[in-house]
């Protein structure tokens, strides 16, 4: 997995209008609430590597 995977996952992993998660009912037809187990995945590894790039700058 990569940052440019984690993009991918992040838009199509969304909130829908009912508070499911649009990016699974479209890829599997199955309602998810949001944030759904991908959504949080992707968005702590993307909090992770802004932290790692933000402590790397400090450095
Ligand atoms: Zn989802």
């Amino acid at each position: 997995m990569n940052a440019e995977q984690e993009q991918v996952i992040l838009a199509v992993h969304v909130r829908g209008l009912d508070g499911m998660c649009a990016g699974c009912r479209a890829w599997w037809a199955r309602l998810t609430p949001y944030p759904c187990w991908q959504a949080e995945w992707a968005t702590s590894r993307q909090a992770r590597a802004i932290t790692a790039r933000f402590l790397d700058g400090v450095r």
